[in-house]
Parts: structure tokens; C-alpha cells; sequence
């Protein structure tokens, strides 16, 4: 696997600077909503920039592009049914991409539902997920359905285990919160809660996370888990015919959680 930076944006964002195996020096940055973390990651780690890549169009996630692009020339990935700025490559599912002038690989997976056209990025022994998966959560649904996301989020899901997954916010413990009230005995998300609460005293980054982990405590990726499902049937005081129905509920449930 590949050695991954972070630069800490807004609230709770993270922009990844991925590098590049044959020379360290040279990242890929992923989703920059802003620019000027970025810049000064790297300058200050006399990193040069070979790319950008954008999971989906919010302005958390790109806001930063056209300022990057006034520093460094270099091409803008993004999924071919969005607006990005810039946007030089536009990509769609199974698509590959080779980074210029670098050993930067990936294929790409469409995973519509937090917006119409949101991709990821799977390569390098891991998965840069944009707002689709987050750890212990998933991202909110602006643009898809529910049955879309779910789909998506099988997608992810069925990566290999041990792939490290980066995703575009630092929610991890209030999404542990919401996890260990559908599943209070799951005993993998308890262990989990105790090292993330650990790492955010710290002001340390919860992530990367890895699918194996997140089949584990992730409650939208165990929506055919008898308990999940029940859990969420006793929530609504309604049975819930199929997994698409469950991860819905879920969903729902967790927008109007506050833990
Ligand atoms: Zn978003
Ligand atoms: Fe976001």
C-alpha cells in the first residue's frame, strides 16, 4: 500500500495527498476544497503535485481547484457527470488512469447517491471514497436514492478487505455514536469507539479506516444483519420487507439521530 498524507480543511475535511511510490516527492491531491492547505503542505514538504482528483462537485470537495491550478499546471480528474472545475479527465466506472509522469494507478467505481455522479478512486491497495462511505456512516442523500446508495455502498463493500479507505470527513465518532445505538452489543464498533475517542483527544485523524473494519461496525454496510434490521424495525415500529428497506430506514434514522 502506498503512504497517503492528510491536509486538514473547514471543519472536518480531509484533502489526501497521495504518493506516488516511485518518487515520493509527487502526490496526487484529492479532493482540495481549499487551496490554501494545500499549498502550504507543499511547500513545506517540498512535495510537486502531478494531479488532482475530485470524487464529486461539492464545493467542500473542489473549492480549491482553479487557485491549486494557478500554482501547477497539472490535470483535473472528476466524474464525467458533474461540474468541476477545470476538469481535464473526465472518468466514469471501470475506467483506469495512469498518472503522468508517475507509478499513480486507480480504477474507477461509479457510486451515485450522496450526489448523481460521485466516483471513487481504487487503486494502490485502497479506496478514496469522496462523502459516499465514511467510517462508521455514510454520506447523506442529496442527489440519489436510497436503493442507489445502497447498491454503492455494496460496491465498496465487496473491495478486499484489507483495502485502506479514505474518506472526505472526519465523522467517525459521532458515527460510532449512531452505530452502538443500533447495535449497543457489537462488540468490534465498542473496541472501536474506545481507540477513536483515544485518537480525537489527540486531535489524530481516525482514518484511514479498511472495508474489513467497516463490514464490521459500519451499520449501512449491515443492513442484512439480523440485529441492524431489527433495531431498526423496533425504531420505526414497522417491519421492513427487504436490505434496501432496512439501509433506507437507517438512513433516515441517522438524519434525525442526535447522539
Ligand atoms: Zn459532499
Ligand atoms: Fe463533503
Amino acid at each position: 500500500m502506498t503512504s497517503v498524507l492528510h491536509v486538514c480543511a473547514f471543519e472536518d475535511n480531509y484533502i489526501w495527498l497521495i504518493r506516488d511510490p516511485g518518487a515520493p516527492e509527487r502526490v496526487a491531491i484529492v479532493d482540495p476544497g481549499d487551496a490554501e492547505p494545500v499549498l502550504l503542505a507543499l511547500e513545506a514538504q517540498r512535495l510537486k503535485p502531478v494531479a488532482i482528483l475530485c470524487t464529486h462537485h461539492h464545493g467542500d470537495h473542489v473549492g480549491g481547484v482553479e487557485e491549486i491550478l494557478q500554482h501547477y499546471n497539472i490535470p483535473v480528474y472528476g466524474p464525467a457527470r458533474e461540474r468541476i472545475p477545470a476538469l481535464t479527465h473526465p472518468l466514469k466506472e471501470g475506467d483506469r488512469i495512469q498518472l503522468a509522469d508517475s507509478d499513480l494507478s486507480f480504477s474507477l467505481l461509479d457510486v451515485p447517491g450522496h450526489t448523481a455522479g460521485h466516483i471513487t478512486y481504487y487503486g494502490m491497495g485502497a479506496v478514496f471514497c469522496g462523502d459516499t462511505l465514511f467510517s462508521a456512516g455514510c454520506g447523506r442523500l442529496f442527489e440519489g436514492t436510497a436503493e442507489q446508495m445502497h447498491a454503492s455502498l455494496s460496491k465498496l463493500a465487496a473491495l478486499p478487505e484489507t483495502t485502506a479507505m479514505y474518506c472526505g470527513h472526519e465523522y467517525t465518532e459521532a458515527n460510532l455514536r449512531f452505530a452502538l445505538t443500533v447495535e449497543p452489543d457489537n462488540h468490534d464498533a465498542q473496541a472501536h469507539q474506545t481507540q477513536v475517542r483515544a485518537q480525537r483527544a489527540q486531535n489524530l485523524a481516525t482514518l484511514p479506516s479498511t472495508i474489513g473494519l467497516e463490514r464490521r461496525i459500519n451499520p449501512f454496510l449491515r443492513s442484512a444483519i439480523p440485529s441492524v434490521r431489527h433495531a431498526t424495525e423496533k425504531h420505526l415500529q414497522q417491519t421492513l420487507k427487504s436490505e434496501v428497506a432496512v439501509f433506507a430506514a437507517l438512513r433516515r434514522w441517522k438524519d434525525s439521530f442526535r447522539g
